[in-house]
């Protein structure tokens, strides 16, 4: 089902007349109630009235993560503390997290794009969903349970972690909806197996994955495990949280974005000039609607493309594609470029490793070294036998010399690059606990 019919059918040319229109208020609305704005437009030489349409765009100056951070907690606020019901976070690698607030309209907004989100899954009002993603300062947790709500769907507030008891609500409350992270899913995927659950003892038809980058190969990966659809779920805690775009179930190729909220570009992240359509760069949105936090072409760090090209499903809400990497997430081997989903696409074409892995940089003689650890499935490991494993495997025994070379080959023809590559055994590479899972381990600055 379509929760918005209207507006996420709306005829193009009509959405960009409505956002043209929220685009000159907000901007209106930035210059009068928050400083930082006023002063960065008074720079930029912008009066609140040059910008009267969404082609204006690119005359408005960027906001950076910085920006947010040098404004630490409330500064880029645009009404009075009162006004503020909620207040998430989001923690990043270092220092003081990224403070986000919400008025009554902002959780509105938030919880109607939650909703559209699980529509485009395949939810509908009736339904009960398993909602797996953290609740607390992450967005995720929250974000989606009032989205579930407003929709008439069943909230189980399971929040992330405690993987038996997730197990048990699966079986015991038959959700039809699940929503976690990817690696979290995958966690959950293997426990289901292991503990003997067949898939298709569980109602839950869809999984609503997000919060951090995964792949096609661990799309087929999980549907295959799980017997559900995979959809993808984007969004950050400085634009709303979860919701800014979604995959529809119908065509599962690229996620909606929520246009008459959030306006996007696609930037060279070096020039800061627009690619065309199609191309990849770094996503830009400006919030139209929001009234909190309202924020000017916000550079998000992400990498993706954008398709406004028709979709199967009738909505006709421009697309993108899967985020590559954040910008700040890609690594730099021997000067070549590579993001940790590369990774993931390449180990899980090669048959008999499981989609477990980590990605280990060091430096040996002032060279960067790559070392994917990748783990071998438990079917081959019961038939390679798990002495011969534990001992020397590469040595040992041949069939494992011969996947190992395969794993090589599988990253050299994906990543142009030779890696070293060791061979783990079920159960050692990272899991998730039930949140974003960090896959790779630099050293080279240590
Ligand atoms: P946070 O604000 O802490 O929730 O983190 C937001 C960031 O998580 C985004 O900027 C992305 O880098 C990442 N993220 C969220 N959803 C996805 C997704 N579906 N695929 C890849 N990365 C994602
Ligand atoms: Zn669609």
């Amino acid at each position: 089902m379509i929760w918005n019919e209207k507006i996420e059918t709306m005829p193009r040319a009509e959405l960009q007349e409505l956002q043209s229109e929220r685009l000159s208020k907000l901007v209106a609305y930035v210059y009068e109630r928050v400083p930082f704005y006023r002063q960065q437009l008074d720079q930029a030489g912008i009066a609140p009235g040059d910008i009267q349409d969404i082609r204006d765009l690119g005359k408005l100056p960027f906001t950076v993560k910085a920006d947010l951070r040098d404004n630490y907690p409330f500064g880029l606020f645009a009404v009075p503390r009162e006004e503020i019901l909620r207040i998430h976070a989001s923690s990043g690698t270092t220092g003081k997290p990224t403070v986000v607030g919400y008025t009554r309209d902002d959780l509105q907004i938030w919880a109607e794009v939650c909703a559209r989100s699980l529509a485009m899954s395949g939810a509908k009002p009736g339904d009960m969903f398993q909602n797996a993603y953290g609740y607390g300062l992450f967005t995720g947790g929250l974000g989606m349970h009032y989205g579930a709500e407003y929709m008439g769907v069943a909230v189980v507030p399971a929040s992330g972690g405690n993987t038996a008891r997730q197990i048990m609500i699966l079986q015991d409350f038959q959700p039809d909806i699940m929503a976690c992270t990817p690696s979290y899913a995958l966690t959950l995927a293997d426990r289901l197996l292991e503990a003997g659950v067949d898939p298709a003892e569980l109602k839950v038809r869809a999984f609503i994955l997000g919060a951090e980058p995964w792949t096609e190969e661990m799309r087929r990966e999980l549907e295959a495990k799980l017997h559900v659809d995979a959809v993808n779920i984007y969004g950050l805690s400085e634009i709303i949280g979860p919701g800014v775009s979604n995959e529809c179930v119908e065509a599962k190729d690229g996620m909606h974005i929520m246009e008459d909220h959030f306006l996007p570009e696609v930037i060279d992240p070096q020039t800061g000039q627009p690619v065309p359509e199609g191309q990849v760069g770094e996503l830009v949105f400006t919030t139209l609607t929001k009234q909190a936090l309202p924020l000017i072409r916000y550079r998000t760090g992400d990498l993706c493309s954008i398709t406004y090209e028709p979709c199967i499903c009738g909505r006709t809400h421009a697309r993108m594609s899967r985020i590559l990497g954040r910008a700040d997430d890609m690594l730099i081997v021997r000067g070549v470029n590579v993001f940790p989903s590369q990774v993931e696409a390449a180990l899980l074409q090669v048959e008999h490793i499981a989609p477990h892995y980590a990605i280990v940089l060091t430096r040996e003689n002032h060279l960067d070294v790559m070392e994917v650890q990748a783990e071998v499935t438990d079917a081959f490991f019961q038939r390679v036998g798990s002495d011969v494993f534990a001992r020397h495997p590469a040595e040992v025994a041949e069939s494992i010399q011969a996947l190992e070379r395969q794993v090589h080959q599988a990253l050299r023809d994906v990543l142009g690059l030779n890696a070293k590559v060791t061979l783990l055994a079920p159960g050692q590479a990272p899991r998730s606990e039930g949140g974003k899972l960090r896959r790779v381990i630099d050293k080279r600055a240590l």
